[in-house]
């Protein structure tokens, strides 16, 4: 009997070679490969005769080989040309560089072909379609119905993991013991788990998809917030060695503020009153900081710092890259740097020249693996805390005693959402934007402006002297850094250089280089040794380079509304009125309209909800865009879905708070949790 916990490799077909295949996906376990959910679904379910084909038909045809062979093309590539009919007439097929085809699809057996018809030389012909043979009785697989579409690797296409799913799911004795209770099944009419798994991976239609997707998109929020209600019961009972004296130091509180070159927003102050309020207690602070690109976190991180530092406690602030870390270390230092005599950046490189026993210490994860003296931490920041996992929080435990905990993020999530999914924390919003910031003005750009687009560029760079800066963010398609983007960020590069803007300075950063040259680029950037920084869209979050004036975004419409806010976000940080300019290569009106929402609205967790109706109503699956909000199949959309998950887990814990009558859900929700919680 195989469970969710059988090892992979335990299925017959899955071999060494596969299983190392199969762990590049993340995938290990049986139900790791049965949560290997399809991204899209084909449908090919509608069957025709050859006779009425047509053009643009998305179709399946049941039809005999006639004919098969290899042919070369000029250029060397070996190409497949067969021929299929049935009673009505035959049709040409042709695959490019399957050679092994010849020996699958022998003359006068019968197959199934499943593709969109074109034409060619006026006639109607099958391009690379899915082929199947017919078996009598048995339902084709991969063709002939809704075809479901697999996130690959290299060696392991969708049509081989559609086969071990489906043998798995109908051949194999598969125990899926549902974690749920079942009145809460029943109350919000989902389908038992393993039904959802079935629907999800070959529904008969997109209906039976969407109700196999509701059921999973539920128990990952059901389980995101037993979770996080479970871990806020442990937090509630940890103790700080002692409260911060924040009423005492008042006076010197003010002053800082007062050497600031600004003044703090409302929403900064209010903010900080939240924080003083959560480090006078003994109890300690877990706090979340929710505030737009640029509002101005990291000011309100300094000023809670220094109250630590009053009080006679060391405090730390991790940030999630290096970069960041040595821009916070220079904010730090002059905000504090006045007040406080040892601040310390730590870093991979700094290792060693690091004063052990400084009163803050700025840095990278290599604050978590050094043996710094924090025997008096009493806060740490962590900034950008989407991009730490919860573990690596918890390290921060060993680190003396308990220490109040401030995290930061950016994350455009609008505030109702922010408050159900990180139930387990404290949330304050930074509303507003710091005084005399105007709006970034934003532009849709199409193919045919993109000469003046240019020519507007050069003007701009012309007219500030060289002054202002420009980022120009080339296209990509998937979150990772394949070496294709890499490639596509070089040529396009290049032939902005050579051709684009000669006459400037650019620089180039991509994330083939590694950390080290990525701050250099980054540095000379911020230096002025370039005008117009070329880079893939890892432009860090959080950088804060205040003489970037421009920002052109090529392909604009593949980024979602949320992602093209954050890279907006890198410009508009000064006085300076910025600019955005989004390049399209002419696109559906959805995406259009996506697109100009960007250009009447500069507040993220507005644009964050209307990206979510625009989403909500057509895409089946979100992108895994909200992966660091612990959602894979779940989005921010399912609104009413969350509503559904927070009510029961509610129910669930006044009924029975330690779980004890549901193992299974004791178990998958406890373990993790305290996993989590207690550092190895
Ligand atoms: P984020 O919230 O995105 O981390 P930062 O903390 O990097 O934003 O702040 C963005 C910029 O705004 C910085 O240059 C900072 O000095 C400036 N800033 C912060 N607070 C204020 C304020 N109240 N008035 C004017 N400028 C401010
Ligand atoms: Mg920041």
């Amino acid at each position: 009997m195989f469970t969710i916990e059988t090892p992979v490799e335990k299925l017959v077909m899955i071999g060494p070679a596969y299983q190392n295949r199969l762990k590049k996906l993340g995938i290990t376990t049986i139900g790791d490969l049965l949560y290997h959910l399809p991204f899209r679904y084909d449908d090919f379910s509608l069957i025709s005769t050859i006779e009425k084909l047509q053009e643009g038909e998305r179709v399946s045809v049941v039809g005999t080989v006639k004919k098969i062979e290899n042919v070369y093309t000029k250029s060397r590539k070996k190409i497949q040309k067969a021929i299929v009919s049935d009673s009505t007439g035959s049709i040409d097929v042709i695959w490019y560089n399957q050679p092994f085809l010849t020996n699958i699809l022998k003359p006068e057996t019968t197959i199934i072909l499943s593709g969109v018809v074109s034409s060619f030389a006026s006639k109607l012909i099958f391009e690379s379609p899915s082929y199947e043979m017919q078996k009598e009785k048995i339902q084709p697989l991969h063709t002939a119905r809704f075809v479901p579409v697999y996130p690959e690797t290299a060696s392991v296409s969708s049509k081989w993991l559609r086969s071990r799913i489906f043998s798995l799911l109908s051949k194999f004795p598969l125990l899926v013991e549902d974690p749920l209770p079942q009145n809460i099944i029943q109350k919000y009419s989902l389908v038992p788990q393993k039904r959802a798994l079935e629907m999800i991976h070959f529904p008969k239609n997109g209906e039976e998809a969407r109700i196999g997707r509701r059921r999973l998109a539920f128990d990952e929020l059901f389980f995101v917030q037993l979770r996080a209600a479970v871990r806020r019961k442990l937090w509630e009972k940890e103790q700080v060695s002692q409260p911060l004296f924040v009423n005492d130091h008042l006076a010197k509180i003010k002053q800082v503020e007062r050497d600031l070159p600004f003044t703090l927003t409302n929403s900064q102050r209010r903010v900080l009153r939240e924080i003083f309020a959560d480090l006078s207690k003994t109890r300690p602070m877990n706090r979340l900081l929710v505030g737009d690109v640029g509002s101005g976190k990291t000011v309100v991180a300094a000023i809670a710092m220094y109250v630590a530092f009053l009080s006679g406690f060391q405090s730390i602030l991790l940030a999630p890259t290096e970069i960041l870390a040595k821009q916070h270390y220079k904010t730090i230092q002059q905000v504090l740097g006045t007040f406080i005599k040892r601040i310390e950046l730590v870093t991979a490189e700094t290792k060693k020249s690091v004063s052990r026993t400084a009163s803050i210490f700025v840095g990278t994860h290599a604050l978590l693996s050094q043996s710094l003296e924090l025997k008096h931490l009493g806060l740490a920041v962590i900034d950008e805390q989407q991009r730490f996992g919860v573990r690596q929080r918890a390290i921060l435990r060993l680190k003396g005693t308990y220490p109040h905990l401030l995290s930061m993020t950016a994350t455009p999530i609008p505030r109702t959402i922010a408050l159900t999914l990180f139930a387990d924390l404290d949330v304050s919003f930074l509303e507003e934007l710091p005084h005399g910031r105007s709006p970034v003005k934003t532009w849709v750009v199409p193919p045919h402006k993109r000469e003046n687009a240019y020519a507007w560029i050069r003007n701009h760079i012309h007219e500030s002297k060289g002054g202002n800066r420009v980022f120009i963010v080339c296209p990509f398609i998937e979150e990772s850094q394949t070496m294709t983007e890499v490639k596509a960020a070089k040529a396009e590069f290049e032939r902005l250089r050579t051709h684009v803007f000669p006459e400037f300075s650019l620089g180039l950063l991509h994330g083939g280089l590694n950390e080290k040259k990525r701050s250099e680029v980054l540095s000379a950037f911020r230096k002025g040794k370039y005008n117009i920084l070329v880079s893939t869209p890892i432009i860090e979050v959080g950088i804060d380079i205040p003489t970037a004036t421009i920002i052109l975004i090529e392909g604009a419409e593949r980024f979602g509304l949320s992602q093209l806010h954050q890279l907006r976000g890198r410009v508009g940080r000064g006085s300076t009125q910025s600019y955005c300019l989004l390049f399209t290569y002419g696109s559906s009106i959805i995406a259009m309209k996506r697109l100009t929402y960007l250009t009447q609205y500069s507040y993220g967790p507005k644009l964050a909800e209307l990206d979510m109706q625009l989403r909500g109503s057509g895409e089946i699956f979100g992108l895994k865009q909200h992966g660091h909000l612990g959602l894979t199949i779940a989005t921010i959309a399912d609104v009413d879905l969350l509503q559904k998950a927070r009510e029961s887990v509610g129910e669930l814990l006044t009924r029975d708070p330690l779980l004890s009558r549901f193992p299974l859900l004791r178990k998958k929700t406890l373990e993790d949790t305290i996993e989590e919680i207690a550092p190895d």
